[in-house]
């Protein structure tokens, strides 16, 4: 059926961008802006024209993810942004504005919609096939605001199988629903750990309950990432695993997701 669209708000189309995908998670910490960027550089990988916003504004991971931390933008003469380019891909990140790593933003409410609106409308994307959009976690006024202003085509929600993780991240998909915004599907992280010596799966954070809690809410499991060393230390040395391990598992996971997206 087609989302139900309340006459209260009107949303905004995105101009150049074919598809704006957002990715959300009902807690921190389970890997939300993993998944974005390495889905985002799977997208660029297939061929695609790709942007990626980090709009993780309290937490901007995607900078040291990329290996840009250090950057900064600049605007031209139409007092445009210009985002950085890195992997093929554009990018923008609140990370780029701040004077170092360790400042915080300490931004209201009203402050912090404006510098986001900022980010989607008054960046250079030019066209996109698609550009991916790292939310903060949770359900906040912040997501909320997004999803009411900006026609957003499609949301993934990134879990991992804990129950603390999947009781928020239900919260998610129902906020998505709501505001009219189409869940792609679900994305389950650290799913499982390979022993490298014998080869043996650990469900180290629980069995099947992902796909419990997908199939109560008529959703898809997109896929399942297993945990994996590469993974944790690419974030670091911001070579995301899609680039600097194709092989892993995560990454053939990550790049299985993108096709089928
Ligand atoms: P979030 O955006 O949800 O707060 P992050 O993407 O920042 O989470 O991930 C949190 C930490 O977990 C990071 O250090 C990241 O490298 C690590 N991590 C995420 N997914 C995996 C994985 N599949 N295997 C190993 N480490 C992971």
């Amino acid at each position: 059926p087609p989302p139900q669209q309340s006459p209260a708000f009107q949303r905004r189309r995105l101009p150049g961008i074919k598809h704006l995908i957002v990715v959300g998670s009902g807690k921190g910490g389970v890997g939300k802006s993993t998944v974005a960027v390495n889905l985002a550089v799977a997208f660029s990988k297939l061929g695609y024209k790709v942007g990626l916003l980090d709009a993780d504004i309290y937490g901007p991971s995607v900078p040291t993810m990329l290996g840009i931390k250090n950057q900064k933008v600049e605007v031209d003469a139409f007092q445009r942004i210009i985002p950085i380019e890195k992997y093929g891909m554009k990018v923008m990140s609140i990370g780029f504005l701040l004077p170092s790593e360790d400042t915080p933003l300490i931004w209201r409410g009203p402050m912090l919609m404006k510098a986001l609106m900022q980010f989607l409308f008054d960046v250079k994307w030019g066209s996109l096939d698609f550009l991916v959009l790292d939310l903060p976690p949770g359900t906040g006024d912040v997501q909320l605001t997004l999803a009411q202003t900006v026609e957003m085509d499609g949301a993934i929600v990134v879990t991992t199988p804990q129950d603390v993780a999947l009781a928020d991240v239900k919260k998610a998909v129902v906020m998505f629903k709501e505001v009219g915004v189409p869940v792609l599907g679900v994305i389950e992280n650290m799913a499982y750990f390979v022993c490298p010596e014998t080869g043996n799966k650990y469900y180290i954070f629980g069995k099947g309950r992902v796909l419990g809690f997908a199939q109560a809410y008529g959703l898809n499991v997109l896929g399942s990432i297993p945990i994996e060393p590469e993974v944790s230390e690419t974030s670091d040395t911001g070579v995301p695993v899609v680039e600097s391990y194709p092989e892993s598992a995560s990454a053939k996971a990550f790049l299985n997701i993108a096709k089928i997206i």
